[in-house]
């Protein structure tokens, strides 16, 4: 049996409100399937996580509500934390049971002093090697009566954006069009709290990461993982590495967050940047758990029992990090945590920003080894998002549904390599004809059947178990076993979830040749010679049910553990079944084991009419939203408009409506491929000429290279965005996009034109 070291490695959750199904699919139960995986298998598994609680949504919201910051991420982190407990995330309890060799968990907080503290270190230790360079930036800062003032985070700023000339755009971003842009360039800015006072623009200093020095290294770091990665990992990473590193602020004009390390008035006022701080949790969790839980419990090492999961070993042996996130983190856990971390190995090193930046040698720490990001889970068609109040929250499903449907669901649906989509009906169907249909009644055959036959001491089936019989099921299971191990060694859960589900087919379809239920009473009148025969082929199968619910509970205890506990108890076995060794599930010679008291069905059956029903309730039930326009899943509804309207407007699946004329401003239109050439500066980009019907034609750099060659583009008809802002792109201008499908499974194609139309000519 393996004992490696795993580190797993799950995104900070932030502390602004609940989480919601899309969070769960995508960042909270890869984890948690992964950790209870390794730990079956053997190895000694250390989960970190915890609430990311600094920055300014958490500022706006407490502000807004009247409230400290402190009361928003207590409140949130409370509710969250337990949300996932509820989940079955198994972030309890903090010690292995196995012992604390074997590891343990921690969901911790940034907002814990050890952490600042850590950070601090760390923020000095990296300033001394010369690594952050000083620039001065333009940001808004808003005048109060007395003569005092602050700086205005550009969230705090709302004006007119300067791209599509709607109200309401942040400083940095507009939300009605997607455009970002510089500060300075918003119309009419004000400061969303206090929107009488007046701001101007003035000069601040701050401290910046050279990442710039880290892209060699990086490069080769990128090019090792390239057959670990997913394509999606990948193809992002690249993309931020084409693009250039450059020195990223660590600084900004903020009270909310970790105090800078450093005297003097230039950086009092100042904070250490969100993104800087909350990204080190990984390592700093693991100190703390050490600290809390190592130390007290006598681990070889004491409170250095983090570097067990963190450090490279003197033989060069890594631990195996795991880092569980969405896809919109992905370059932040490929580049720049890598980055930071080999920053750290290099300030601990002595060594200062004129040396070359190296791997992780021994002692170091360590990169990651994989990143299992997963792309989104979609509500009803629609992005789920937390601002637009457009989710179904983790913690309302759980007052209202088993976790383990919840589990199955996003299980089977995960978004490992494309957007996957959460609707009410579609998750009735899965549970009632799928997890039942298949799995539930499987198991319950076999007990209630089970129930029907004469019991000894050790239940009714040691008298029939004969495992000469039933070796084919055996074999089918052993491949199957294999399969699901693999599958979950390369990440792949819906595919390891969905043979475990073929487990119960091979149970079914055993069940149904053999037709026991013929056979429970002995009916031997002598008139069929071989009935004896028959008889116990017959209950040799049925006993062999028990083997393969056996089977199911320990495979699928990863998946959803809290059926897998009580079938383990259904089936008289004792001790907890995510204890039990991974390979016992084919230990076709485990003795058998009896419950009688009467079998319950492992899952209730869903009612459709009933959830969407309930629901509507709760959507009519809250009150006002605050985005007219938007709809809304179990949340907040427009009380506004009448009934009719909102029958016609608001589906009840919550789909993210665009409304008509903000579609209508994308300016589509036919194009020609004129010349196709390589971009001078980036790799992945080709620079396009396209005969749009003007007569000085336009330029568009395409991310097309890894899908065509450039004598196929040549001549197509292609539709591209004609109002999109124009951007540089290393250094050529690109006045567009171009439409292309992407499967999610690394084919893009061209969207064409079918048959001959002027270039020019508008799409609608
Ligand atoms: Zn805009």
């Amino acid at each position: 049996m393996s004992e490696e070291h795993v580190l797993i490695c799950v995104a900070w959750p932030y502390a602004n409100g609940p989480l919601h199904l899309g969070h769960v699919a995508g960042c909270y139960l890869p984890p948690d399937i992964q950790a209870r995986f390794e730990r079956a298998k053997g190895n000694r598994v250390l989960m970190v996580s915890g609430s990311d609680e600094h920055g300014t949504p958490i500022t706006v919201t407490a502000e807004q509500n009247n409230i400290t910051p402190q009361q928003v991420v207590d409140e949130y982190h409370a509710l969250n934390s337990q949300a996932l407990l509820d989940l079955g995330c198994s972030w309890q309890p903090n010690i292995d049971s196995r012992g604390i060799e074997y590891g343990g968990a921690l969901f911790n907080r940034t907002s814990d002093p050890r952490h600042k503290k850590m950070v601090q270190e760390n923020f000095l230790q990296l300033m001394n090697a010369g690594l952050f360079e000083t620039k001065t930036m333009e940001q808004y800062y808003e005048i109060h009566q007395d003569g005092g003032g602050r700086f205005l985070p550009d969230r705090y700023v709302e004006g007119i954006c300067p791209s599509c000339s709607e109200d309401g755009a942040r400083g940095d971003q507009c939300d009605a069009c997607g455009a970002t842009y510089e500060a300075a360039e918003l119309k009419n800015p004000v400061s969303k709290m206090n929107p009488t006072s007046p701001i101007e623009i003035r000069d601040t200093d701050h401290l910046f990461y050279r990442l710039d020095v880290f892209q060699d290294v990086l490069e080769q770091h990128a090019a090792s993982q390239h057959k670990n990665w997913k394509s999606n990992v990948r193809a992002m990473t690249k993309q931020w590495l084409d693009m250039g590193l450059r020195p990223r602020a660590v600084t900004r004009d903020l009270s909310w967050g970790i105090p800078l390390p450093m005297d003097g008035d230039e950086w009092s006022g100042k904070c250490v940047y969100v993104w800087f701080e909350a990204v080190q949790g990984y390592s700093t969790c693991a100190r703390i758990w050490a600290e809390d839980f190592a130390e007290p419990h006598n681990h070889t090492l004491g409170k250095d029992a983090w570097k067990k999961w963190w450090c490279v070993a003197e033989d060069g042996t890594k631990p195996r990090h795991l880092y569980f996130l969405g896809k919109d983190n992905i370059p932040f856990h490929t580049v720049i945590w890598p980055a930071l971390i080999m920053g750290l190995n290099h300030a601990k090193n002595g060594k200062t920003i004129e040396a070359p930046i190296q791997l992780p040698g021994p002692g170091d720490l360590s990169l990651e080894t994989n990143v299992p990001a997963m792309e989104y889970l979609m509500l009803s068609g629609g992005q789920f998002s937390k601002s637009r109040k457009h989710a179904v929250w983790l913690p309302s499903f759980l007052e209202r549904f088993d976790p383990d449907t919840l589990r199955y669901y996003l299980g089977i649906n995960m978004p490992e390599n494309h957007d996957t989509d959460f609707n009410w009906p579609d998750f009735v169907e899965k549970i009632n004809s799928e997890l039942i249909a298949a799995y539930g009644n499987f198991v319950h055959r076999v007990l209630t059947l089970g129930a029907r036959l004469p019991s000894g001491e050790a239940g009714p089936f040691t008298a029939f178990d004969d495992l000469e019989t039933t070796r084919e099921a055996q074999k089918k299971l052993d491949e199957i076993h294999a399969s699901i191990t693999e599958s979950l060694n390369r990440h792949r859960y819906k595919e390891a979830l969905r043979l475990a589900m073929n487990a119960a087919q091979v149970g079914n379809q055993l069940l149904q040749s053999a037709t026991p239920w013929k056979f429970l009473s002995d009916s031997d009148d002598g008139s069929n010679p071989t009935y004896r025969e028959e008889r116990h082929e017959s209950l040799s199968a049925l006993s062999f049910g028990w083997r393969i619910a056996r089977f199911l509970a320990i495979s699928m205890q990863p998946f959803l553990p809290f059926s897998s506990t009580r079938l383990w108890s259904s089936l008289g076995q004792t001790g907890d079944v995510s204890q039990i060794s991974w390979d016992s599930a084919i230990d076709w010679n485990a003795p058998m084991t009896w419950n009688n008291t009467k079998p319950e069905p492992l899952f209730q059956r869903l009612d459709l009419e009933e959830i969407l029903a309930s629901e509507q309730s709760l959507a009519d039930s809250s009150e006002p939203k605050e985005q007219p326009g938007h709809t809304v899943k179990g949340g907040k509804k427009n009380k506004n408009k009448s009934t009719e309207e909102t029958k016609m407007t608001e589906a009840p699946e919550g789909i993210a409506y665009l409304d008509f004329e903000t579609f209508m401003k994308v300016d589509l239109r036919v194009g020609k491929i004129h010349t196709v050439e390589d971009h001078p500066n980036a790799d992945r980009l080709f620079v396009v000429s396209i005969d749009d019907g003007t007569e000085q034609g336009r330029t568009i750099c395409a991310g097309l290279k890894e899908y065509y060659s450039a004598d196929e583009m040549i001549g197509k008809s292609v539709v591209f965005v004609a109002n999109l802002k124009p951007r540089s792109l290393r250094g050529v201008n690109s006045e567009g996009m171009m439409l292309a499908a992407d499967d999610g499974e690394g084919n893009v194609r061209l969207i064409t034109i079918d048959g001959d139309i002027s270039t020019g000519s508008q799409v609608r």
